[in-house]
């Protein structure tokens, strides 16, 4: 049997050598005024104990003096997939280990899809465990997002930053739909331009925010295996044709049971990670991040004037499913309200429609 492991390296060679994924963001993100303090902020706010232990013992100097570009990127795209792994296995409490000792998480730069798993090979040879892909433009299409929350909601000291919101929630848009250069030129705050407790404050704000959103990606898939809906769910990776040259087909698919599976895979993602809350209000707070960042798909969307996967159901039906299922399992906070109707607000403001055609 293939070894999961295995292909998983394959096709992220395979997607690394393709003209059409998000190496262009390797360039943009490191090229040679990307400094070295950025770089180990943007490490630092993966914010995992064991990252953050080897960053300050200096066990990552040498490292870090050593290599630029793309061996950097590699570094912290993989200590992202390493961090995301041991929080699904946090979130799951230690159930499923049977699931999570097989299953092998990456950020791969292929071009259009979130995020999908797999225990089968592109020709459907099975694997002898579970792969989970997630794109790597969406951490780039997050921390954009998160961004833009972030600067919305500052305090009014810092008020000159909001004006920047609804560029960079477009911004993201666009990077969802097409990986651009200019649009991860602004995808840090920068340390010079604000005093150090603020951007410390707003650099752990947003990091905090994308992974949050990052964890529930992850959580979905895990829910798809743990659930046990891969036979269903394999087509959905047939846009990995492209890169692997194995023209795969899409297939029948009974749209009612692929909604029907989503629907429960994001129930497992929101229990899973409501779980781990120290409190009410943390999972909601948790929860919040992930309606917006269903609304900003909800506006993708919008832009391109069609689904983004016929697999899925409508972006704001899953972020309204998980309403009802958070005020079923918890009693919703005065706040949350609000921030929703912030949330749609904004939206309402930022969208910039019809300015660009992404047909
Ligand atoms: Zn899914």
């Amino acid at each position: 049997m293939k070894s999961a492991e295995k292909y998983l390296c394959e096709i992220r060679e395979m997607a690394y050598n393709s003209s059409k994924g998000w190496m262009v963001t390797v360039e943009s993100v490191f090229e040679e005024d990307y400094d070295d303090i950025q770089f180990r902020n943007t490490l630092a706010s993966i914010n995992y104990k064991d990252i953050l232990q080897d960053f300050e013992s200096g066990k990552l100097d040498h490292f870090i003096k050593e290599n630029s570009g793309d061996k950097r990127l590699d570094l912290l795209i993989s200590k992202l997939a390493y961090s995301l792994m041991e929080d699904i296995k946090d979130c799951t409490q230690n159930k499923y280990s049977d699931k999570w000792n097989n299953t092998y998480l990456s950020f791969i730069p292929y071009n259009d899809c979130t995020a999908f798993c797999s225990n089968v090979d592109d020709f459907l040879e099975p694997l002898d465990g579970y792969i989970i892909c997630i794109n790597q433009g969406i951490y780039y299409c997050l921390n954009l997002i998160s961004k833009a929350f972030v600067v919305e909601t500052v305090s009014e000291d810092l008020k000159q930053y909001k004006n920047n919101a609804p560029e960079l929630y477009n911004d993201a848009i666009g990077l969802f739909l097409e990986p651009k250069k200019e649009a991860i030129k602004n995808l840090f705050f920068e340390p010079e331009k604000l005093q150090p407790q603020n951007y410390g404050h707003l650099s752990a704000f947003q990091s905090s925010m994308a992974m949050m959103i990052m964890q529930f990606i992850g959580l979905h898939e895990f829910g798809h295996i743990v659930n046990d809906d891969l036979t269903e769910v394999t087509h959905y990776k047939s846009h990995l044709g492209a890169i692997t040259g194995h023209e795969a087909t899409e297939g029948d698919y009974d749209h009612k049971k692929t909604w029907a599976l989503e629907y429960s895979a994001d129930e497992f993602a929101i229990k899973a990670l409501s779980s781990r809350a120290a409190c009410n209000e943390a999972a909601w707070a948790n929860f919040l991040s992930i309606y917006y960042f269903f609304k900003w798909l909800d506006d993708v969307e919008t832009k391109i004037k069609k689904p983004i996967s016929r697999f899925h159901p409508p972006p704001m039906d899953r972020a309204n499913n998980l309403l009802r299922i958070m005020k079923q399992t918890s009693e919703m906070p005065q706040d949350a309200e609000r921030v929703i109707n912030n949330i749609s607000m904004w939206s309402d403001t930022w969208l910039v429609q019809n300015k660009d055609c992404y047909e």
